[in-house]
C-alpha cells in the first residue's frame, strides 16, 4: 500500500481520537502544542467562555492546533455539538491573554478555556450549547468552581475582547446553575463612581474607564442596551455585587 508522505513545508494535521473528558464527557482528543505548565501548580478555578470567530469549527481547529499562533483551549466545541479536547485540564491553555478577574491577573494559569466554535454575529447552535451545559457541569464539578466563575474573556480582558459576544445566551446557563445572572432589584438612580464599584466587586479589575466598564458589563448581562449608564445597568451590578463579591473568602466546611 502506497503512502502519501507530506509535501515538505505542507503542515501536518494531527488527526482527532475518540476519547472522553477525565468526566467521562465523550470528547475527540485532537492535541494542540500551544501550552505550558500552570504557574506555581495552581488550580483551576475559573472558566473562560470564548467564541472561535471563524466560519468553521474545522478552521479553528486548526488555528488553535497550529505552533506558529501560539493560541489555544483547552475544549472547542463544534457547531454540531462535538467536543474536541486540546490541551489537558492540568496544562496552562494559551486562551485568555493579558488581563484580570478580582486577583487574579494571570488568568491563563487559573482558568479552563473553552472555545465556542461561531462566527461572532450569528445565533449560537443549539447542540452547541447542549454540548457546552454537559461540560460546564462535568467541569464544575470536578473543580468545585462556583457558577459566578464561569465568565466571558470580554470579562477579563474588556479593552480588547468581546467575545463570546452579545448572541451569547447567558442567562440559559444561568438559569441551569452554570452561571450567574442579575435578578430583578429595586433600580437606583445612575452614579458612576457606585456603578464602578459594584463592577470591581464583581471582579471586572482589568480596567478603570467607565465607557469600557460599562460596554464589557452590557455585553455580559444587559445585551443591545445602549446609551448613558442607565437605573437598570446599576440595579443589576448592585445585586450581582451584593451576591457574588469575587474574592469572598471561600468557606471551607
Ligand atoms: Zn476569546
Amino acid at each position: 500500500m502506497a503512502t502519501v508522505m507530506p509535501a515538505v513545508g505542507t503542515p501536518r494535521r494531527s488527526a482527532s481520537c475518540v476519547a472522553e473528558t477525565a468526566g467521562g464527557i465523550a470528547a475527540l482528543s485532537h492535541p494542540s502544542p500551544n501550552f505550558g505548565e500552570r504557574r506555581e501548580g495552581v488550580r483551576p478555578d475559573l472558566v473562560v467562555l470564548h467564541y472561535t470567530a471563524m466560519q468553521s469549527a474545522e478552521a479553528a481547529l486548526e488555528r488553535l492546533c497550529c505552533l506558529d499562533h501560539e493560541v489555544s483551549a483547552h475544549y472547542l466545541i463544534a457547531e454540531d455539538g462535538r467536543i474536541y479536547q486540546l490541551v489537558d485540564e492540568d496544562m496552562r491553555a494559551w486562551h485568555a491573554g493579558a488581563g484580570a478577574w478580582g486577583a487574579v491577573t494571570d488568568v491563563n494559569s487559573r482558568s479552563i478555556g473553552i472555545e465556542l466554535a461561531n462566527p461572532g454575529d450569528a445565533p449560537f447552535a443549539a447542540p452547541l450549547m447542549a454540548a457546552l451545559e454537559a461540560l460546564l457541569v462535568d467541569i464544575l464539578r470536578r473543580h468545585a468552581i462556583p457558577p459566578e466563575r464561569v465568565i466571558a474573556h470580554s470579562d477579563c480582558a474588556p479593552l480588547r475582547k468581546s467575545d463570546p459576544g452579545p448572541r451569547f445566551d447567558w442567562r440559559r446557563l444561568a438559569l441551569g446553575g452554570l452561571s450567574v445572572w442579575p435578578a430583578p432589584s429595586k433600580v437606583s438612580k445612575p452614579d458612576e463612581k457606585a456603578f464602578l464599584s459594584h463592577l470591581e466587586t464583581i471582579g471586572y479589575t482589568a480596567a478603570t474607564q467607565p465607557e469600557t466598564c460599562l460596554s464589557a458589563f452590557r455585553l455580559r448581562f444587559r445585551p443591545g442596551a445602549t446609551g448613558p449608564l442607565a437605573p437598570a445597568d446599576m440595579a443589576a451590578a448592585a445585586d450581582l455585587a451584593r451576591r457574588y463579591p469575587v474574592d469572598r473568602p471561600l468557606l471551607l466546611t
